[in-house]
Formats: structure tokens, C-alpha cells, sequence
């Protein structure tokens, strides 16, 4: 038996290799395998704002904005694209001496471009009011509420320590709504948690315009700037995977 199992085992391998030889020499695969593993991953950029940068004034300034995307943001998606770069030349290299330091920048920058992207698509000029819809009664069922599930994303997000964000999410592993913190970036985060809507209370994100007055920023953001048709969206396209 153990031969036949061998004899098997050497016939699919014979059978899969010829595959890829044909694959390769017949370009089946666009450009080819090996050449699309030469080249690695495309590099990120930075994602364009949804609107123009003075179009969340009065209750974001254009100068936050433009800062805040144009650099701050932009500075997430260079550290993302060196840490990807490192990984790159640790594999092609073999020596992965960095690897806990390049791990950490990847889940720092990888979690910044992330969270900033989905930011800017969250706010809108002539936002706030409520959620409609799925959005409106999945929140209700898992908060009693609307309002008790805005209140507590407002209270979560002003009580972050330190930098990070509030952030509300859909967990496809247990079909729930979580609203949660985010230190940083990257940490308290349940795994799997897919981000619907973040505010972003780092300094960077408010102190030009609200100075100490996180609160403040935070009830303009809720008030007056939140995209919830984006949020719905994002809700939707989340359970659906
Ligand atoms: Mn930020």
C-alpha cells in the first residue's frame, strides 16, 4: 500500500508540475507565475479625499485636512510600503533577523493606511443625522438603540488613551456589531473585526482646530460630518462576505 500511495503521490506531483511548465511556457498565466513572484505586490498610494479639502468646513477645517491626509496619511501608506519592502528583501535574502521590527511596522502602517482610508469615505459635507435601513436595526438589536449606539461609540472614542480612534465594526466570525478603541492604530482590536465607521482622536486629527477639546471634535464629527450612507454600505458589503 505505502508504495502505491508513493507511486500516486509521484504521479499527481509529475502531473502538477506539467501543468505549470505548460502555464509558463504557453504564458497562461498573464506575465507567468514565477515573473509575477520576481516583481512582488504593487506598491500602495495614497487614496485621493472623496471631496474637495475645504468641503468639511466649517466643522473641518481645510487645513486639518489637507495635513492630515497629505502627510500625516500619506506618511502611514510610505511606512506600509517599507515595511512590504523589507518583508520582500528578508524572503529574497533569507535572513529574517528583522523580522519582529518589520512586523511591527507592518501592523503600525498597515493599520494607519487602513483606518485613514476608510475615515475620509466616512464624512461627508452636510453629514450626521441617523442610520437608516439594515444598519439602523441591526444597531438597534445589538445596542437596544440607535442613540445607546451612538452614545457609546461618543464615549468610547473621547475615553481612547493616548492616540487612536473609536471604531465601529461587523465581526463575519460572529455575525456581530462591536464598537471597540484603537490605540495606535493596531491595538485592542478584535481579529476579523471589519471597520464601518472610525473617528480618529489622535492630536494630529483635531488639536489645530479643536485644540485640547477632543469632545468637541468628536460631537462635530458625529453631529455634522459622519457619511452614514458609507457606513450602510460598508455594513453591507462586510456581511455579505
Ligand atoms: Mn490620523
Amino acid at each position: 500500500m505505502a508504495e502505491r500511495r508513493s507511486e500516486l503521490g509521484r504521479r499527481e506531483f509529475l502531473r502538477v508540475a506539467g501543468a505549470g511548465a505548460l502555464a509558463a511556457s504557453t504564458s497562461i498565466l498573464p506575465g507567468g507565475a514565477a515573473a509575477l513572484a520576481a516583481q512582488g505586490p504593487s506598491p500602495h498610494e495614497l487614496p485621493p479625499l472623496p471631496y474637495a479639502p475645504d468641503a468639511l468646513e466649517p466643522y473641518y477645517s481645510q487645513q486639518t485636512v489637507e495635513l492630515h491626509h497629505g502627510k500625516h496619511h500619506a506618511a502611514y501608506v510610505k511606512g506600509l510600503n517599507e515595511a512590504e519592502a523589507k518583508i520582500a528583501e528578508m524572503a529574497q535574502s533569507g535572513d529574517f533577523g528583522q523580522a519582529k521590527a518589520t512586523c511591527k511596522a507592518l501592523a503600525f502602517h498597515g493599520s494607519g493606511h487602513v483606518l485613514h482610508s476608510v475615515f475620509w469615505t466616512n464624512m461627508r459635507p452636510g453629514g450626521g443625522g441617523d442610520p437608516q435601513g439594515p444598519l439602523a436595526y441591526a444597531l438597534s438589536l445589538e445596542f437596544r438603540s440607535v442613540d445607546a449606539a451612538k452614545s457609546l461609540f461618543v464615549a468610547a472614542t473621547n475615553a481612547v488613551e493616548g492616540s487612536g480612534w473609536g471604531v465601529l465594526a461587523y465581526v463575519p466570525e460572529t455575525n456581530r456589531l462591536v464598537i471597540l478603541q484603537a490605540e495606535k492604530h493596531e491595538n485592542l482590536t478584535q481579529w476579523g473585526a471589519i471597520p464601518l465607521l472610525v473617528c480618529d482622536v489622535w492630536e494630529h486629527a483635531y488639536y489645530l482646530q479643536y485644540q485640547n477639546k477632543r469632545a468637541d471634535w468628536v460631537a462635530a464629527f458625529m453631529e455634522h460630518l459622519v457619511n452614514w450612507d458609507d457606513v450602510a454600505a460598508r455594513f453591507e458589503a462586510a456581511r455579505r462576505r
